[in-house]
């Protein structure tokens, strides 16, 4: 059977041929941590998408037929094997090995690669390549462009066009197939997991590193590859500041705690935020703002389905959110003024929705002809409005200060409206509340 990726490549293949244009598509290169040592490597998501192949120093090349006759080919460059080099570093797939294991037509060494694709891309005017990713690959790239220019006075075409992956790859990856649906299923699945044993755990005196510990701790032991992007874990008005991930203060009673963490799961990320007191009960301002945020993303979450322009999500949860800020005497005006002279953004200063996939600010525009596009099924979108209340906001009352609620779910477009991938995780107050008591998802679906 055509794994995910095969079949990936041939559908951008597809693309290629009709539009007469080769592709170069390099994996990431290893990136320094500190000293001698480097994080652990993770290879680009354009790659990943076509290739399933995790190895760093490989680069894809896609060849679509220049004529009748001719066959597409696509070809790998990667590492050869080398037995010292394994040794230290790790197993490498070689060249021999990758056309059986990886259904590409060729493999040859990544030492060659910038060497021989002069003659690979003889020919083609249009090449599709990512410029501004890596520096390294670009100045090889525009070399490549150079040579290939040079070669036109023998009468080869060089190259006329450089096409960013937006334009093909990052539209087929922004709708996703089942077996990418089945990935973010198992991530979101990790990840309630992850959150509900948060909610159990968290109590007065406990460090926010510990929670997050917990978290990642159950990522990685449910077999995700770890956190989809840098967990958040903010206590009190922590939870103000948005990409707050120092995560070393100690929990108190009586303070909120908001959680943005996700789990990876074959490069696939899940994206979710949730608040709950982490003395177990809200307080009576704590509520409030919370079934403010709740009714907010519930409205959002309704908007979902296909055809909804993608602004009209975020509009949605804005409404409501203005609406509630004016009842709770939080925002002075009417709902038009706040909307027009925006001090809602003193509390809401984020939009609600963004792609999710491969990368957890997935690719794929958000508009089409100067307007929002419509969503389609297949497309997966965070859903995320919050309220955020300055501790130091000198113009609320004292109650409210410092309280900042996010709750955010991933959500896929379907053909009749919408699946919510991460409905398991505790949201409702009373499931929240129960949660925190120690109640597990088990027990919460009952
Ligand atoms: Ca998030």
């Amino acid at each position: 059977m055509e794994s995910m990726y095969t079949h990936h490549r041939r559908r951008l293949l597809d693309r290629l041929t009709q539009e007469r244009t080769a592709a170069v598509i390099p994996t990431a290169r290893p990136k320094v941590r500190n000293h001698d040592c480097d994080y652990r490597f993770r290879p680009t998501s354009d790659f990943w998408y076509l290739t399933g192949f995790a190895e760093p120093g490989a680069c894809l090349v896609l060849l679509p037929p220049q004529s009748e006759g001719q066959t597409a080919r696509s070809i790998l460059f990667l590492r050869p094997r080398d037995v010292e080099q394994e040794i230290w570093n790790g197993k490498r797939l070689g060249i021999e090995a990758a056309p059986e294991a990886l259904g590409v037509d060729e493999a040859h060494d990544s030492a060659d690669l910038w060497n021989e694709l002069p003659e690979l891309l003889s020919g083609y005017e249009r090449i599709l390549y990512r410029l501004g990713d890596e520096e390294e690959d670009d100045r090889h790239f525009i070399a490549l462009l150079k040579t290939l220019r040079g070669k036109a006075r023998g009468g080869v075409r060089p190259p006329v066009r450089v096409i960013d992956p937006a334009e093909y790859l990052h539209e087929l990856r922004l709708i996703k197939d089942r077996d990418e649906l089945s990935a973010m299923r198992k991530a979101a699945a990790i990840t309630a997991e992850a959150h509900a044993a948060a909610m159990a755990s968290a109590a007065p005196g406990l460090g926010e590193q510990q929670i997050e510990a917990l978290l990642e701790y159950t990522f990685r032991r449910r077999g995700g590859s770890g956190p989809a992007y840098g967990t958040i874990v903010a206590g009190g008005a922590n939870a103000c500041i948005l990409h707050y991930t120092e995560n070393d203060q100690i929990l108190r009673d009586g303070d909120l705690l908001l959680i943005d963490a996700g789990a990876e799961k074959e490069g696939y990320a899940c994206d979710v935020t949730r608040t709950f007191p982490v003395g177990g009960r809200f307080s009576e301002p704590q509520r409030a703002i919370y079934e403010l945020v709740l009714r907010a993303q519930q409205a959002a979450i309704e908007k979902v389905r296909p055809g909804t322009p993608f602004d009209a999500v975020h509009e949605a949860a804005l409404w409501v959110i203005v609406d509630g800020l004016i009842e709770l005497g939080l925002c002075r005006g009417s709902r038009e003024e706040i909307l027009e002279e925006g001090s809602y953004k003193a509390f809401f200063m984020h939009r609600t929705s963004h792609w999710l996939g491969l990368d957890v600010h997935d690719c794929g525009a958000y508009h089409q002809d100067g307007k929002a596009r419509p969503l389609e099924p297949g497309m997966v979108l965070t859903v995320e409005p919050g309220i955020y209340i300055s501790p130091d906001n000198p113009d609320v009352e004292e109650r409210w200060r410092g309280i900042g609620v996010r709750i955010e779910d991933d959500l896929l477009v379907t053909a009749e409206g919408s699946e919510n991938l991460t409905a398991a995780i505790p949201k409702e107050l009373d499931a929240v509340e129960a949660a925190c008591a120690g109640a597990t998802l088990a027990e919460l679906r009952k």
